[in-house]
């Protein structure tokens, strides 16, 4: 009998696992390949159909084969001639890259089916020597990959039934429509600060809005951007396979920020010689010390470690210095939906 993997999720984690076992397997199955919106290949990031909106890594760490470093540069200066490994080019021509790579190699294993179906899993349930997973219609497999990526975000605390249910409230940055019915709005709150909202300014920017912007976040963090003509990097100094502490690795980090800033080295390089390290990391940090990460460093980290292309930068400088948007440290309390729009309540945040 020949075995059947079921991955769930189309977006780049699914994508790479079908992939790979295109490329490695050498032995008979059959793989069943789920995704909710349609998006194999792309996934909610990649999916994005607005030019604009790019990548937050250059071309040249955006390779999807490790053993393949230039695949990504080489199918970009290929098809999109404009564009250098040194780029950020946009999302959208990442997802075609993934795509036409899958579309290359997907019969290329003769020991390979792959069957897509375009649905949502609504169950998956552990029989003896299978699992069923089920859509409209019930499949079997041995093995599941699970690969949904990252679920919405909660709705704030403590708001009315009337808020959520609001069609001027979008729990989802990335509605298809969310611009759309955006763009007539004299006045619109973002809640939160990180590269979702660089996102929805763009979007926004892109569609001529010239409405007020008002952005609320705890700490009023906005993302870095990548540091144009970078000064040297730092040395590697992580050691290979060493189970790093928290505390030891936030001094080691320390250490080093404070060697770039004397010896005159990007700073933002500190976080990047880490970067093929983090799973390890975070693998092996106990519960306690991922608790303490998330509560303590986590807003830090995600402004270090998720920078913004300067090109989208000077979009969010420019609507600043027009007044359109207003950056706001608080923290929020309650929302009231009042006159066809809202009232929003926040404490300062200390
Ligand atoms: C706006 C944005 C920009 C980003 N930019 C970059 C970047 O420039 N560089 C970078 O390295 N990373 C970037 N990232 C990080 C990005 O999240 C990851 O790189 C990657 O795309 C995540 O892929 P994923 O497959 O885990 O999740 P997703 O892309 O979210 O894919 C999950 C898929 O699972 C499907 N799914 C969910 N539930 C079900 C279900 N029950 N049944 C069937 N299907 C289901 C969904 O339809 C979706 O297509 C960005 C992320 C976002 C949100």
């Amino acid at each position: 009998m020949t075995n059947t993997i079921a991955i769930v999720g189309g977006g780049i984690s699914g994508t790479l696992t079908v992939l790979n076992l295109i490329k490695q397997s050498k032995s008979p199955f059959h793989i069943i390949w789920f995704d909710a919106k349609n998006q194999f290949c792309k996934g909610l990031a990649y999916s994005t159909t607005d030019e604009q909106h790019l990548l937050n890594v250059r071309a040249s760490n955006m390779s999807i084969f490790v053993d393949e470093p230039n695949h990504y540069v080489n199918w970009l200066t290929h098809n999109y001639p404009q564009y250098s490994s040194h780029d950020f080019a946009p999302r959208k021509l990442f997802g075609e890259y993934v795509q036409a790579t899958f579309d290359v190699l997907k019969n290329t294993n003769p020991f390979i089916t792959i069957q897509q179906i375009a649905e949502e899993v609504i169950d998956i349930e552990k029989k003896e020597n299978t699992f069923e997973i089920t859509t409209t219609q019930t499949y079997k497999a041995q093995k599941v990959v699970i690969a949904l990526g990252n679920f919405l975000p909660a709705h704030p605390r403590s708001v009315s039934k009337e808020f959520i249910e609001s069609e001027n409230y979008f729990q989802n940055a990335f509605h298809p429509t969310i611009i759309e019915k955006a763009i007539i709005k004299k006045n619109i709150t973002i809640i939160g600060s990180g590269l979702t909202m660089i996102d929805v300014l763009i979007s926004l920017h892109h569609h001529s809005f010239s409405g007020k912007i008002n952005i609320i976040s705890p700490h009023a963090y906005i993302p870095q951007a990548h540091a144009e003509n970078a000064l040297p990097s730092v040395k590697p100094f992580i050691e290979e396979n060493k189970l790093y502490r928290l505390q030891e690795l936030l001094s080691l980090v320390n250490q080093q920020l404070k060697k770039a800033k004397t010896e005159h080295l990007n700073p933002q390089s500190v976080i990047d010689v880490m970067r093929p390290h983090l799973p390890f990391f975070w693998i092996n940090f106990s519960l306690n010390e991922k608790q303490q990460f998330l509560r303590h460093l986590r807003h830090k980290w995600g402004v270090a470690r998720h920078r913004a292309p300067s090109e989208s930068m000077a979009i969010l400088k420019k609507l600043e210095s027009s007044h359109i948007i207003h950056l706001i440290k608080g923290r929020l309390v309650d929302i009231k939906s009042m006159d066809g729009g809202f009232e929003i309540h926040f404490s300062d945040s200390k």
